[in-house]
């Protein structure tokens, strides 16, 4: 069963999606499902026997291309809606025991390949309107599989987060004539002290504004709306410094760093959004080497954010561990 139940009081969907309740909790590995069939062995939701990058629907999906009738009528007051959309899983690697921080630039780029195919084939479904590619990393933030693995959502809308980034975005450039994230890398790099590492294409920096003690963004340094407008150097660039940002995390505190990862692109509902501006979004949910940053009343019940550290602090930490890693790609 699933549905989508208006919040009259947020104005935004909620999705309900009981299925998964059952899910595979933190199956040992040889009852892996994101693990390749062996032979003769269990069979798990990847038939072939051997794969790279392999992206696949999830079997617990929140929201489907064939979604039921909803389980409860609707009223003046709460609207319900059938749960359009889709939900994907993208396997990072055939090996269990990595992690995205551990598989080498190749295979990040080709990660970084994978999701361009992904968005352009999504985005271009009728039903879609804003392709959501994200990764929850570590138990901390309750991931229940620890094959390195990430997810895509296709909603039926644009999610209410990202709708008050175009809002803000398009309002700035009302102001100005310019891109507000453009005017944020620009201020970033003028000011220099929350930039974590650079390269041609994209800048890794904790941005002035965090909300979390290590929140990291990505930014390109051209201003591209979405992944499909990556040239191949830039496709390279991002494997590299999402590489070198993912090893300084690991060796802030020497463990698995857990995170979520999100990208923020254009919607596919076929408006006009030449003032937003593509970028990754990091917020991990560790403060120190053993504390853990829980959204507490005034994040949750208020939505404002307390960060008990400073940015620059913060960003002077990770730029110490980041690293050169080898560029090549194949
Ligand atoms: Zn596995
Ligand atoms: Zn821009
Ligand atoms: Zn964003």
């Amino acid at each position: 069963m699933s549905e989508l139940r208006w919040h009259p009081l947020l104005g935004e969907w909620v999705a309900t999606a009981t299925a998964r309740q059952d899910r595979t909790f933190l199956p040992p590995p040889n009852f892996c499902p994101l693990c390749p069939t062996a032979t003769g062995g269990f069979p798990t939701e990847i038939p072939e026997a051997d794969y790279d990058i392999v992206a696949f629907e999830n079997k617990f999906p929140s929201l489907s291309p064939h979604p039921p009738e909803p389980a409860i009528a609707a009223s003046e007051l709460y609207p319900v809606e059938k749960s359009f959309g889709e939900c994907e899983v993208v396997v990072y690697t055939p090996n269990h025991n990595s992690t995205l921080a551990q598989e080498p630039v190749s295979q990040i780029y080709k990660l970084v390949q994978v999701w361009t195919d992904r968005y352009r084939e999504l985005s271009a479904l009728e039903f879609v309107k804003y392709v959501f590619i994200f990764e929850n990393k570590g138990e901390a933030i309750g991931v229940t599989l620890h094959h390195p693995h990430g997810q895509i959502y296709s909603y039926p809308f644009v999610p209410p987060r990202v709708r008050r980034e175009l809002e803000q975005s398009q309002k700035h450039n009302a102001e100005t004539g310019r891109c507000l994230l453009c005017d944020v890398l620009k201020q970033e790099q003028s000011d220099g002290r929350r930039i974590v590492t650079e390269n041609e294409s994209f800048a890794a920096y904790v941005p002035f504004f965090a909300r979390y003690p290590y929140e990291l963004h990505i930014i390109s340094k051209r201003h591209l709306l979405d992944l499909t407008e990556m040239k191949r150097s830039e496709q390279v660039d991002l494997a590299e410094i999402l590489k070198q940002v993912l090893v300084a995390f690991d060796k802030l505190f020497n463990v698995s760093f857990p995170y979520m990862m999100v990208l923020h692109q254009r919607p596919s509902d076929g408006a006009n959004y030449d003032f937003y501006h593509f970028h990754i979004e990091f917020y991990p949910p560790m403060r120190t080497a053993t504390k853990l940053k829980y959204l507490a009343g005034s994040e949750t019940g208020a939505g404002m954010f307390i960060n008990d550290t400073l940015a620059e602090e913060k960003a002077a930490e990770l730029r110490g561990k980041i690293e050169p890693v080898s560029r090549a790609t194949e």
